[in-house]
């Protein structure tokens, strides 16, 4: 039998007797590794009462000392950052150099919050009135829950619990059921580094424990990013329960390239952003829009060559794409590469029939051209190596079609005319915008979030948003009278 992995809960591994079980899979073999325990209402509610426990003490320790503990775990996790990537790839599946960049962003992550006692630091206003003085600090706001999708198990953990635990909160992470492994270790890692039992709790498990979680009327927050219909639902549900909520969707990221880019440099960095962790990341490369035929053929022609040239296989290798996560997954993005061939695009390199000799969850790289806006592969978020190439006479063109794509996360403008590019930038419905740059990830200390169904929720992530959105604002108004005041006010000051 393979192991079952537990809850976390009040700094203690708890496998439920008649827990339901769900199979965890090594996509490049896809042999089932493990099994994850499913949570009820029941192991929620205890995770939620640990952290509501654990809240009480916690909120009280200075700022520094919070800190000081992620300073700590900052070390394990450098320390661990093998072990990390390699659990990583073997549940996920993408490559060890893609994963050790995910464990290098969350370490990034991590250190950024190191620095929130200076965030946290209030504002203090002498004389607002006569002999009156008011300041404003920022306290956390209780449990916070947090629930995070399978392409960036590490990373998105950390987006989420070091700026709440820093802020001074406690936590219940619901992690993706597809690779909840390494979550597990950082939470050993955070329990080795000094952080108090019950400040950071993880449950796993489906939608019933997510509508535990964020229905449960000790959660305050909620934290999440997935798809859109999930995102939407979880904010919309926390919204509805009087909790504060930001929730993170799906994307379809484009990218314009205009006559005067150089096609071979603008391949070579398309090609990575579109095929690289299998097309599995929020910031993928789904779309490149061509300014004119003749560049849609020249990309074309550049981009079937080198496709053809990509290595796949287990992430464990040298190769350049890895599996998808599960065979569902995989299913599904098949289905989207049959329903574009049905729709009429033209499908330049069909991925479908790759041959590997290994038993994963694998497909080959594919590429559409000649794609049009109705079309479902163009409209839908397919999250595999599929890269869809739209034509359009001008930049002009190119704008409109991507304001009126219902994603607004991600995109990309490869020129060497600058007024353009900064007409794009400025133009452009998108909330994290790359020139001459395919993925534009922003760093920890700069805003990460995207815009229309991309985001639910006005607080985007990373930098002073998260503790915007993990502490709230409290203003205090102080006289120190040296005599007793003898008159009342009747009327707000004029004067
Ligand atoms: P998903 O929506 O299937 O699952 C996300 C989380 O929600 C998981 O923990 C899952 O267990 C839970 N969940 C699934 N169905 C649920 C339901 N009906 N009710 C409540 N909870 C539910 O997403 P995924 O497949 O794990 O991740 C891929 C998606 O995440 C893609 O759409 C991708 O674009 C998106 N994503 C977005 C960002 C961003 O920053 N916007 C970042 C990473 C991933």
């Amino acid at each position: 039998m393979s192991d079952i992995l537990g809850h976390f809960i009040q700094g203690r591994s708890i496998i439920p007797p008649a827990a339901r079980l769900h199979p965890i899979y090594n996509p490049a073999t896809g042999e089932v590794i493990a099994q994850v325990a499913f949570a009820t209402v029941t192991e929620v509610h205890d995770a939620v009462t640990a952290a509501q426990k654990a809240f009480q003490t916690w909120s009280t320790v200075t700022p520094l000392r919070r800190a000081r503990i992620l300073f700590r775990f900052k070390e394990l996790l450098e320390k661990h950052i093998e072990t990390l990537t390699q659990l990583l790839t073997r549940e996920h599946g993408k490559v060890l150099e893609d994963a050790k960049g995910e464990v290098q962003r969350a370490i990034e992550l991590v250190e950024f919050s190191c620095g929130t006692p200076y965030l946290l630091k209030g504002s203090y206003s002498e004389n607002v009135g006569a002999h009156i003085d008011s300041y404003t600090v920022h306290q956390p706001l209780g449990v916070c829950a947090g629930i995070t999708p399978f392409n960036f198990p590490i990373m998105i953990s950390a987006w989420m619990l070091a700026p709440a635990i820093a802020c001074g909160n406690t936590f219940v992470l619901k992690p993706s059921e597809k690779d909840p492994s390494c979550v597990m270790l950082l939470v050993k890692l955070m329990q080795e580094a000094g952080l108090p039992d019950g400040v950071l709790n993880v449950i796993h498990g489906d939608k019933e424990a997510v509508d535990a979680l964020i229905t449960h009327p000790s959660v305050v927050a909620v934290s999440s990013v997935g798809s859109t219909p999930v995102a939407e639902h979880i904010y919309q549900t926390a919204v509805a329960q009087g909790k504060r909520a930001h929730t993170f969707g799906g994307a379809k990221n484009h990218c314009v390239i205009l006559p005067d880019a150089n096609i071979q440099e603008v391949a070579d960095n398309v090609l990575g952003a579109a095929y690289g962790a299998a097309g599995e990341r929020c910031m993928a490369l789904s779309v490149a829009v061509a300014v004119t035929d003749a560049v849609g053929d020249a990309l074309v022609n550049v981009l079937k060559e080198k496709i053809t040239g990509l290595k796949i296989g287990p992430g464990t290798e040298a190769m350049d794409m890895g599996p998808l996560v599960t065979k569902l997954h995989l299913d599904r993005v098949l289905g989207y590469v049959q329903q574009g061939v049905q729709e009429g695009a033209q499908l330049v390199v069909d991925g479908r029939h790759f041959k590997s000799p290994y038993s994963g969850f694998f497909m080959g790289a594919c590429l559409f051209d000649h794609v049009k806006p109705t079309m479902r592969i163009y409209r839908e978020e397919i999250f595999g190596p599929v890269l869809v190439i739209v034509r359009v006479p001008d930049l002009e063109s190119a704008i409109q079609l991507i304001n009126q794509h219902e994603y607004g996360n991600g995109v990309a403008i490869f020129t060497r005319d600058g007024y353009a590019a900064r007409h794009f930038a400025t133009q452009i419905q998108v909330g994290m915008v790359g020139i001459n740059i395919p993925i534009p990830v922003p760093v920890a200390y700069h805003i990460f979030g995207g815009w229309k169904r991309s985001i639910f929720g006005d607080v985007a992530m990373h930098g002073e948003e998260n503790v915007r959105f993990y502490t709230r604002p409290k203003t205090i108004t102080v006289r120190w009278p040296r005599e007793k005041s003898t008159t009342s006010s009747y009327h707000m000051p004029s004067s």
